[in-house]
Parts: C-alpha cells; structure tokens; sequence
C-alpha cells in the first residue's frame, strides 16, 4: 500500500534505532530537527506516489506480484521502465535536492538479477526468497538503506587477507538455524531514518573470499544479541588469563559479564533506560597504547598494560547521561556491577557473580 511522507514519518517511530549526531544520542529520528531536512526528502518520493500529476512517473505495476508500487522499489523490465525512473529521479530531485530512495530501487534491482543468475548456475532458491522479501517491502513502502560500501582496511589486500576480517562484512558462523555475520559497514545514505538495510558486498569475491560473499536484509534498530563466544587471552593483576568474549554492538565483552550486563540492559529498558557499552574487553596492545598515550598527557587515566580490569573483559564503559548514571546507580548492583574508579563515573565492573533469579514454581492445590 502506498504510504504518505506524514505515514513515513510516523512508520520511523516504530524503530529505535542507535543514532547519533554530534556526538549527543538522538531519542526519536522523527523528531530530530537536524535530520528533518533528509526525512522530507524521502517524504517527497512517498506523496508524489499521490499525485495524480505525477502518477505515471512516480509509480508501476510489479510484473511478479500485479501491485501497483512506488516508483522507488519497483524493479524494470522495459526500457520505458528505465527512463521513467531517471525522470522520476530527476522530478524528485528538482524538489527535495536529492531523492535518497532511488538507491533502494537499485540495489532491490542488482539483487533481482544476481539472485535469478545465481540460481540458474547453482540451483538455488534465492530468487523465490528475494521476491518474497520484495513483495513485502513495496506492499509496506519501506525504505531500504544500502548497506554496501564496506570500510575494506588496506586497499590493496583482498578481504580474507585483512588483519582485522571485520573491516570487510562476513559470515562469522554457520549454525543450523541461520548465519551469523559480522563487520564494518562504512557509509549509508540516510542510515538513521530508514526503514531496513540491504546488505550487500561491495566487490567481486572469488571462491577463496567466499564468506564475504553475503547479502541479506537487516532491520534497523536489530541489535548483535547472539552470545557467540570465542577465546582470547586476557590479564588480570598483571597475570594471563584465559577467557571466553563475546560481542555487544561494538564491544567485546566476557562471556559471563555479557550475560549480566545483557540481564541489566533489560531491566533498564523496562524503566525507559537505553544502556550501550562504550569499550569493553582490550586487548593487552590496545592497553599499552592508551596507558603510553595518558602518560603524553592524552586521554584519560590508564592502568599499566596487565593491569586494567577491561583487560579482564569485566569492566565496561557504559554512554552515560543523568538519568542513565541515576539508574546505575540505583540498580547495577543486583546485577554484581560496580563503579570502581572514583573520576570515571562510566566505568562499571562487574566485580560479583551474577545468576539469574529462577522463581521457584508453585505446587498446585
Ligand atoms: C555522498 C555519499 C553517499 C554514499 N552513500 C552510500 C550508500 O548509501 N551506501 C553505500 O554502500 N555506500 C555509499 N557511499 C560510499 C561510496 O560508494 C564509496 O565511497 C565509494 O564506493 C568509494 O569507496 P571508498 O570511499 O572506500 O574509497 P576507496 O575504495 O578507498 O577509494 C579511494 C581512492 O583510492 C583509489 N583506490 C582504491 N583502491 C585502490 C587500490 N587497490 N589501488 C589503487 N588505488 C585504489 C580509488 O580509485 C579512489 O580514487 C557513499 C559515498 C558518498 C560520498
């Protein structure tokens, strides 16, 4: 069904995405002042799709479905269907700057292609899923970021070559219900105020590279909640230790310090507390590097390489604002957490086990 800029507008406030503009969080994308200018833009493709003026330009009939769709997400099969989406562009463009949802229309279309060609060598199913995905976008109206562009770390190696894999976006682990991927998107036209992300490589891959090769759909305020530990080396008083990480957003954390910080966050998000890690686990390098530059008189006080507890993977700098430290404060106790460094009111560190409260079942009458 097609949508209106005001119905688009209000369809962002059932996402909560992570977002920040200028270094402050932003509460709710619709309401954001500094990002009006680029939600109008993408309105004006939503209520020209209104228009009978505009009607012919601005909308299409899906061959595959029957449904008369946005413009934006309709995929071409003439050459008429080609011209009319430059004009489209160009129309859309002449009003708002620059239209956005034209990338949509261009990524849903390379994967039209790609999938069919890919079946047709492999014997796959991919075209069938994609479609499925397809219809559901354009019956909802949802604008699509492209997620491509990846932050691809030394230009001249290819990305299974990469020191750090994650600068390249990946298939981390295959598991029987699904895969888990994980990396570094670089730069999204319009990321806070769309609907869902199309990920997709951003080079050719050969066969040697083929767990780069993934493309799939992302929601976006989905959230890397996976507990998928791995073991790393850790110190703790100076000591080596062994330990299980996990990932939190961008933060590598202890497996059981994970658990209870995940427990916190929930407790927290039901009092309408947002809580996000800032820096977890470091590695022994990363701790030199900091302690080396606070003694250059940068940054913030940093123990001596071997002996921070982030190093432990059980303290995590947490984003603060009043009401979040004020929550903190009040609450992170239950959860074995602690504020341990006197000046540093976002360092938190779970310094007690933490087992969840299983409520023991009543015995029937
Ligand atoms: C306004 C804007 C909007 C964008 N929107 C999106 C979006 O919505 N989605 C998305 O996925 N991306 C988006 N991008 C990203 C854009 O597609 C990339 O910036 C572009 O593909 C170039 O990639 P890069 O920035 O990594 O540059 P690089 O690949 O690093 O290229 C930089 C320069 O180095 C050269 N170079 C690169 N590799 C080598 C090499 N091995 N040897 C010699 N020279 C080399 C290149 O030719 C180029 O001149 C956007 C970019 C801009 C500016």
């Amino acid at each position: 069904m097609l949508m209106s800029a005001d119905g688009y507008r209000e369809s962002l406030r059932a996402y909560r995405p992570r977002v920040f503009v200028n270094g402050a969080r932003i509460d709710s994308v619709a309401d954001e002042p500094l990002l009006a200018p680029g939600i109008n833009a993408v309105g004006v493709t939503y209520d020209f799709a209104l228009r009978d003026q505009h009607r012919t330009l601005m909308t299409a009939r899906q061959s595959t479905s029957g449904q008369v769709v946005n413009r934006m997400l309709h995929v071409n099969e003439t050459s008429t269907d080609l011209l009319y989406k430059l004009e489209a562009v160009r129309l859309l463009c002449a009003e708002s700057g620059c239209a956005q949802r034209y990338l949509t229309h261009d990524a849903l279309n390379g994967i039209f292609q790609a999938t069919a060609r890919t079946d047709a060598v492999h014997g796959t199913d991919y075209h069938q899923r994609f479609l499925a995905y397809l219809h559901d976008v354009q019956d909802r109206d949802l604008t699509l970021g492209v997620a491509m562009t990846d932050a691809k770390g030394d230009r001249s190696l290819k990305p299974g070559q990469q020191a750090n894999p994650d600068v390249y976006v990946h298939i981390a682990r295959r598991r029987p219900d699904g895969i888990v991927i994980r990396g570094t998107k670089a730069i999204v036209t319009g990321a806070p105020y769309m609907h869902e992300f199309l990920v997709m490589p951003c080079r050719t891959h050969t066969a040697e590279d083929r767990d780069f090769a993934v493309a799939c759909a992302v929601p976006a305020d989905a959230r890397a909640e996976v507990l998928e530990p791995y073991p790393a080396e850790g110190y703790r008083r100076g000591k080596k230790l062994k330990l299980q990480l996990v990932q939190i957003g961008w933060a590598e954390v202890e497996l059981e310090t994970a658990r209870a910080f995940l427990a916190m966050r929930e407790a927290a998000a039901a009092d309408g507390i947002d809580l996000a890690i800032r820096s977890g686990w470091r590695s022994h390098e990363r701790q030199a590097w900091l302690y080396q530059a606070w003694r250059m008189g940068l940054g913030n006080k940093a123990a001596r390489p071997g002996y921070s507890n982030h190093q432990a993977g059980r303290a995590l700098d947490i984003y603060l604002d009043a009401p979040t430290y004020a929550w903190l404060e009040k609450n992170a106790r239950r959860f074995g957490f602690r504020r341990t460094v006197r000046k540093e009111p976002w360092h938190w560190e779970r310094v007690k086990k933490w087992r969840p409260r299983v409520t023991a079942p009543r015995r029937g009458r």
